[in-house]
Formats: C-alpha cells, sequence, structure tokens
C-alpha cells in the first residue's frame, strides 16, 4: 500500500519560489571585478533569474543541455545556479584552476553548449577556444560599460543579453531525479572525472547541511562562502543559504585576500563563513598582523583537508570562534561528517573539545559510513581499528558522467570507496588517517602521512607541510617530510624533529626534512603528492 502524501517533486526552483516569497528583503552582496560592493536582496535577484532563464530559452538552450560557468563567487553566479538548474538544464561549473588541457577536457566532455565567463578568466578561454569541439555562444558576466576586449568569437554581454527578456517566468516541474549540476573532480591522477548532482540529491543535501547540528543557518544569519562555487557547489551554501533565509556575502576574485575577507565580514556582519584550512591560516596571520578583528564572526566551517590543530586553537583564543571541521568530496556533494559535541560532553574542558574538533567529525542523517578491510569486512567503531572509508546516500554520486560501469567508484556491495583511510570511535566521530594510495607502508604497517603533517604545522615556523613515503631499503617506505618556512622564520632539521619527537610515535618519525619554497597543490588547493612524488623521484635516504 502506498501513502498517501503528496508526490511533489524536490526542485531547485522550490528554493528560490520560497525564498521569494518568504525572504524577498534579504540581501546579497558581492565582491565583483567591476564593484567592491555590489548589493540586491532576494527580490531583485529571483527577478534577474527570471530574466535569465528566458534568456536561456531565447538562445536556444534546451532541457538537459549542459551549460558552462567560469565564474568566481558571486550574485552572477548565483543566477546562473538557479536560472540554468531551474529550467531543467545543468550547470557545469568550471575550475579555473584546472590545466588548460584539462579544461579543454572537461568543455569538451560534457559538452557544453554556452559558456558564462567571467572577465578575469577570460584570457584562459581565449587561449584554447580553438580546442572547444561544442561550444556555440560565450557570455561575458559584465555590464556594457565593463565588457572587455577579447578574441573569441560568438560572444554576449550578460546584462544585455538578460535585459532583454521579460521577468517572467514559469519554472517547469519535472523528475527530481533529473541532473542539475556537474562538477569534475580534480583528481590527481587521469583525466577529471565528472560528478552529477540531481534536485533531489541537490535538496536533501541543503536540507542535511541546514541541520542544527551542521550549519544551523537561521534568517538571521550571514553567511561568507569562501569555498568556491566551482568546487562542489561551494559545499551546497547557495542552496542551504536560501532555504533557510540568511544573508549571502560572496567574495568575487578575491577569495583569497585576507583583506577584503575581514573588511567583508566586520561591514556585513559575517556570522559563518566556510573554506580550506590555507584561506584561514592567510586570515589568522592577517589579524595578526593588522590587530584587526572579526567580532560578529561565531562559526569556521573548515573542511577540504584535515584542520591543523594550531587553527582551532588561534580561532578560539584569539577570535572566541567555533571551528567546525567536515568531512566531505565532490562525489558526496560534499557534506559527509561534521563536529558537534555528544550529550556528555558538556562539561569537556576547552582542550577536549579541541580534540574532538580535530577529527573530522559525526555521521549526518542520510549518509551511512562504514570502514572495512581490504576484504570488505567491515571493522568496528573502536577508535583503533583503520580501514577503507566507505558511504552511501541519496547525495553520494553511484558513478561518474560518461564513464563505464568498470571504472564505476561503488565497491561490490554499492558503497562508495572514497579513497581516504580512516577510524571511527565509539562514539561516531570519524578520523581520517590517510588516503589510499598516499599512505606509507613502512615495514608491513601503515603510518599516516597526514598525522606527521598535522603535527609539523603546529610548529609556528611552519607555513606548510607534506609528507611522501619514499624507498627505503631496510623498510621499503619511509617518511620524507617537505616544508615550507613561514617568510623570515628560522627553522632547520634538528629543530623540527626536536619539535616532532614528543608528538609522533617512534615509527612515524620521519628520516628526513627537506625544506623548500614551495609545494605543488592541485587545482582545489590540496597539496598534489603526486607532484611531490615526482619532484622527489631521485630521492634517496641517507639513513
Ligand atoms: P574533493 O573532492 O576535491 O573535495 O576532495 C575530497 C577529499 O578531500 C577527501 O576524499 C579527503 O581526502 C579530503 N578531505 C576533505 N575534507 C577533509 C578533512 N576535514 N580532513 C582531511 N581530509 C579531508
Amino acid at each position: 500500500m502506498h501513502g498517501m502524501m503528496m508526490d511533489t517533486q524536490l526542485m531547485i526552483s522550490s528554493l528560490l519560489t520560497f525564498a521569494d516569497r518568504n525572504f524577498p528583503e534579504q540581501e546579497i552582496v558581492s565582491v565583483t571585478a567591476e564593484n567592491p560592493r555590489h548589493r540586491y536582496t532576494y527580490r531583485e535577484c529571483f527577478k534577474r533569474t527570471r530574466q535569465l532563464a528566458n534568456a536561456l530559452d531565447g538562445l536556444g538552450a534546451k532541457f538537459g543541455d549542459r551549460i558552462g560557468t567560469l565564474a568566481w563567487n558571486d550574485y552572477r553566479h548565483l543566477e546562473l545556479y538557479y536560472g540554468v538548474s531551474g529550467s531543467g538544464m545543468v550547470c557545469h561549473t568550471i575550475n579555473p584552476k584546472l590545466t588548460p588541457a584539462q579544461i579543454i577536457f572537461v568543455i569538451n566532455h560534457a559538452e557544453d553548449r554556452l559558456i558564462f565567463v567571467d572577465p578575469l578568466v577570460l584570457p584562459l578561454l581565449e587561449a584554447i577556444q580553438e580546442h572547444l569541439t561544442t561550444v556555440e555562444q560565450f557570455v561575458i558576466l559584465a555590464d556594457k560599460a565593463n565588457m572587455p576586449e577579447t578574441t573569441l568569437s560568438n560572444v554576449l554581454c550578460y546584462e544585455e543579453l538578460i535585459g532583454e527578456y521579460s521577468d517572467e517566468f514559469e519554472w517547469p516541474e519535472f523528475d527530481e531525479n533529473t541532473a542539475s549540476g556537474l562538477c569534475y573532480t580534480s583528481g590527481t591522477t587521469g583525466n577529471p572525472k565528472g560528478v552529477m548532482y540531481s534536485h533531489r540529491s541537490t535538496i536533501l543535501h541543503a536540507y542535511a547541511s541546514s541541520l542544527p547540528s551542521v550549519s544551523g543557518l537561521l534568517p538571521t544569519d550571514s553567511v561568507l562562502p569562501v569555498v568556491p562555487m566551482f568546487h562542489v557547489n561551494a559545499w551546497g551554501m547557495p542552496f542551504g543559504v536560501l532555504m533557510c533565509g540568511a544573508k549571502m556575502v560572496f567574495p568575487g576574485p578575491k577569495m583569497g585576500d585576507s583583506e577584503t575577507l575581514q573588511a567583508l565580514m566586520e561591514e556585513e556582519s559575517v556570522s559563518l563563513t566556510s573554506g580550506v584550512p590555507t584561506i584561514w591560516m592567510g586570515l589568522l596571520d592577517y589579524l595578526d598582523q593588522t590587530g584587526k578583528n572579526i567580532d560578529s564572526v561565531q562559526k569556521v566551517s573548515v573542511g577540504g583537508a584535515a584542520c591543523p590543530m594550531s587553527l582551532i586553537k588561534r580561532f578560539r583564543d584569539d577570535h572566541n570562534v567555533l571551528v567546525k571541521q567536515g568531512w566531505g568530496m565532490t562525489e558526496t556533494s560534499p557534506l559527509g561528517t561534521v563536529f558537534g559535541l555528544r550529550a556528555g560532553m558538556e562539561d569537556y574542558n576547552d582542550e577536549q573539545v579541541a580534540e574532538v574538533q580535530a577529527k573530522q567529525g559525526h555521521g549526518i542523517f542520510g549518509i551511512e559510513m562504514k570502514i572495512t578491510d581490504e576484504e570488505n569486512k567491515e571493522q568496528p567503531w573502536d577508535g583503533e581499528a583503520v580501514g577503507r572509508l566507505k558511504v552511501r546516500g541519496p547525495w553520494v554520486a553511484k558513478g561518474y558522467y560518461k564513464q563505464e560501469e568498470s571504472q564505476s567508484p561503488l565497491d561490490e556491495s554499492g558503497w562508495l570507496d572514497t579513497g581516504d583511510v580512516a577510524m571511527i570511535d565509539a562514539q561516531g566521530y570519524m578520523q581520517i588517517t590517510d588516503r589510499t594510495k598516499d599512505v606509507i607502508k613502512s615495514g608491513g604497517e601503515w603510518i599516516s602521512s597526514i598525522d606527521i603533517e598535522n603535527a609539523a604545522v603546529g610548529h609556528t615556523a611552519v607555513a606548510e607541510a607534506g609528507v611522501i613515503g619514499r624507498y627505503h631499503p631496510r623498510w621499503t617506505e619511509r617518511p620524507l617530510l617537505v616544508v615550507v618556512k613561514q617568510a623570515g622564520a628560522e627553522l632547520d632539521k634538528a629543530g623540527m624533529l626536536e619539535f616532532l619527537v614528543d608528538k609522533l610515535d617512534k615509527m612515524s618519525m620521519p628520516n628526513d626534512v627537506v625544506f623548500v619554497d614551495e609545494l605543488p597543490h592541485t587545482a582545489t588547493g590540496k597539496i598534489s603528492k603526486l607532484d611531490l612524488r615526482k619532484q622527489f623521484e631521485d630521492y634517496e635516504f641517507t639513513a
């Protein structure tokens, strides 16, 4: 027997109509290349989004077409998120930090028909345009006065384009499993792989990310996503924020600029912000140097890479900000686990709370997780057993766009093998100990490169640290620690090792420390272990 409830489909456009009705005066503030503070209301945003939907129709875009965006976090990109997906097309967010060859690959692979591009990223497209086989039209995200010169052919001006169309548009309703967004993972091996989100997965993810234990957003909040909208939909914020009716603050191309971030936080009373650890390290240093504050900020979501303990403590002690670490990946939309305290932890002192914050977090309803050994046998949640982290749920990818089943990321029982190695404690907190391919196998035992990196960045003279396994005649592999020093700081190998000695077990102590000017990064800002390994291909331990 079926239940007798309405079969209303979960549509991305319904977020927009809901927010329009309920929070029309709420603000969206953006930094753009042409305007340091563009501000308008939800109502104005949605009016323009409907104009955009009509414009897409006018350009001949059809249901299911992939529409590319090469853009920063700003209001026009938000309009594209909703205008494209709401019309039944697929919003393909392209990461401008991919290599030119990868950008050509993702655009051709997705078969993008139109590309909406920020003027600042234009040179990148100009250099590759002859290799793009499917793009019919480029739309530059600017008004007429700010249209740049370009060698691209078939170019339109965004403001002129949407200005020609009516702001009345009936959002279509269709199957909630219809594709809505496409994001390619910048994998460290092979070509990028396309993760195809649906309306259903996006809405369910937005619900989950709004839970009190996750973002807990209220209409009185002001949210600054510093995670790019081209990387896993800025962790879903553009959807969750509208669902909760909060104020949205976008840093535009100034994502890595601490001065702009601090000014936005102060002027726009930002209460929640989100980003990768590197961004926050930069901001904290800037605040130290200038003596400026971020008084309105209550919570910082940190993910994408392990959050160093020093970051948790500096935010807590110097700025009274709670760090909420979360774990996820492009394939999980990305929400997987998040920090939060359990009943019974009310009396924890600061240090005990920080220990919990340094873990990747606890489960969220909707995502099942487990750790398994090499034979796919589930391992206990005892805080000791380590295994491959596998997840399952309605916002987890079951395959990659246009890839054969043989390349499926799922294991034989239908769970997504995340490629992360983790342990889970008895209270359900998950801790990443490594990536499967980054794990160092020394004398038959697994050594966590992440543990060593985290310990190393705890030293005030260390700006960044990467650990790789290198061949060792006795142990097969031993850890090599590669360090970038803070500008002007003094540190040598002996000093580094001495600092680590009481923080790591004997087996994990690196055999050598090498200092470099910079570490190689992937397009999403993670240390590229692949490149680091290449860089140290000929390295040999002397002891
Ligand atoms: P991406 O798909 O580019 O977002 O990368 C996802 C990967 O980033 C995960 O599989 C993890 O290896 C890593 N990651 C994400 N969040 C965390 C975290 N909080 N701690 C450690 N690693 C993380």
